[in-house]
C-alpha cells in the first residue's frame, strides 16, 4: 500500500530547523497548511528547544497532545542524537528529543530534513504513486532519502540515502567531508562552484570571470545560472558538464537501488529548464545502453522551501522509520 493511502485524521505540528530559518507549520491530515511561523535558528541548542516548545505550543493552541514533527539540517540516529550537521555545528551531537521530551505529552518524531522532504513527496509530489522512489536534494551539499517498499529507510545508523560521498572520481576534487572525488564535490551547488572555478583558472569562463574578477565569493550558483540562461556559450558548456556529473551520480543510485522515479530537490530543482533538462538528457544517455534496466523518469521535486518542515508534519501520522518518542 503507498503511504499517502494511510494519512490519519489528525492534525500535526512540523519544524524544519535549518541553518538558518526554522519554519513551523500546523498542518491537516490532507496535507494543508493550516498556520505557518519562521523564526530565525538562535546558536545554542538549548535555544534552540526552547524555540521549538514555542512554536509548537503556539501553533497546536496549546493542545500538548498534538504529534510533533521535527526535520533538522543534519543527520539524525536512532536514539534521536543529531550528528554530521555541517550548517548547525554549534549544535553537533545534539540530543534533540531529550531536551524536548519533558516539554510534550504528544508523539514526537526526529528525522534529518532529506527524509522529511520525502514525506511531503510521498504524500503530494512525485513520489505520491510509488513504492520505490529516491529524493536527492541538490543544495550545497548532496542530501538523499531512499522509499524502498514504501517506506523511508534510515539503515543501521540513520546514514541511508545519503549518496553525496560516494567517490565518483578516485584521486578528484577536495570534498567538504574531506575525501577526494566525491560525488557531491561535482554535484552539489558547491560542485557546480568547484567545476566554474577549474574553467575559470583554465580560461574556458570567460564571461564569468571578467564579472567577478578577483571576488571568488561572486562566484554563485544563481550568477551561474543567469549567464546561461542568457544564452553564454562557455556557461551553457559548464551546465552541461555538471549536468554529466549528477547524472553519473545517479546512474550509480539507480543501479544500487532500482527505483520507479528519482525526484531532485534543492535549489537546483528550482530552475528546471535550465539544470532538469540536461540532467534528464545526461540519465537517458547514461542508462539507455545498460543491460536489464528500466528507462525512468528523473522529476523536480514540488513542496518547495516548504517541504523539510511539511515533510516533518506529514511523518507523524505516515508509517514511519523516523525516530519516534512518545
Ligand atoms: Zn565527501
Amino acid at each position: 500500500m503507498n503511504l499517502s493511502k494511510r494519512v490519519a485524521v489528525a492534525q500535526s505540528v512540523g519544524i524544519d530547523i535549518g541553518g538558518t530559518k526554522t519554519l513551523a507549520l500546523a498542518v491537516s491530515s490532507d496535507g494543508t497548511i493550516r498556520s505557518r511561523r519562521q523564526h530565525d535558528t538562535p546558536k545554542g541548542e538549548v535555544e534552540i528547544a526552547k524555540l521549538v516548545v514555542e512554536l509548537y505550543r503556539e501553533l497546536a493552541n496549546s493542545d500538548l497532545t498534538m504529534p510533533l514533527g521535527i526535520g533538522v539540517a543534519g543527520l539524525v540516529d536512532r536514539s534521536g542524537r543529531l550528528f554530521n550537521a555541517p550548517n548547525l555545528v554549534a549544535v553537533d551531537g545534539f540530543k534533540i528529543a531529550d531536551l524536548l521530551k519533558p516539554h510534550l505529552t504528544g508523539r514526537l518524531y526526529v528525522d534529518n530534513d532529506a527524509n522529511c522532504a520525502a514525506y511531503a513527496e510521498v504524500h503530494q509530489g512525485a513520489l505520491r504513486s510509488v513504492s520505490n522512489g529516491l529524493l536527492i536534494t541538490l543544495g550545497t551539499g548532496i542530501g538523499g532519502a531512499l522509499l524502498i517498499d514504501s517506506r523511508i529507510r534510515r539503515g543501521a545508523f540513520g546514514m541511508a540515502g545519503e549518496p553525496g560521498h560516494m567517490i565518483i572520481q578516485p584521486g578528484g576534487l577536495l570534498c567538504a567531508c574531506g575525501n577526494r572525488g566525491c560525488w557531491e564535490a561535482y554535484g552539489s551547488g558547491a560542485g557546480l562552484r568547484n567545476l566554474a572555478l577549474e574553467r575559470i583558472k583554465s580560461g574556458r569562463l570567460e564571461v564569468i570571470a571578467d564579472l567577478i574578477g578577483t571576488n571568488y565569493a561572486a562566484l554563485t550558483g544563481e550568477l551561474i545560472a543567469g549567464q546561461a540562461n542568457a544564452g553564454d556559450a562557455q556557461t551553457l558548456e559548464l551546465v552541461e558538464e555538471y549536468a554529466s556529473w549528477v547524472a553519473r551520480g545517479l546512474v550509480n543510485c539507480s543501479v544500487l537501488l532500482d527505483p520507479e522515479v528519482i525526484v531532485i530537490g534543492g535549489g537546483i530543482a528550482s530552475d528546471w529548464a535550465l539544470f532538469g533538462s540536461r540532467i534528464q538528457k545526461w540519465f537517458q544517455q547514461l542508462t539507455q545502453n545498460a543491460p536489464l534496466r528500466q528507462t525512468i523518469p528523473v522529476e523536480p521535486a514540488v513542496a518547495g522551501d516548504a517541504a523539510g518542515a511539511l515533510g516533518a508534519a506529514l511523518m507523524c501520522h505516515l508509517d514511519t522509520s523516523g525516530i519516534q518518542t512518545s
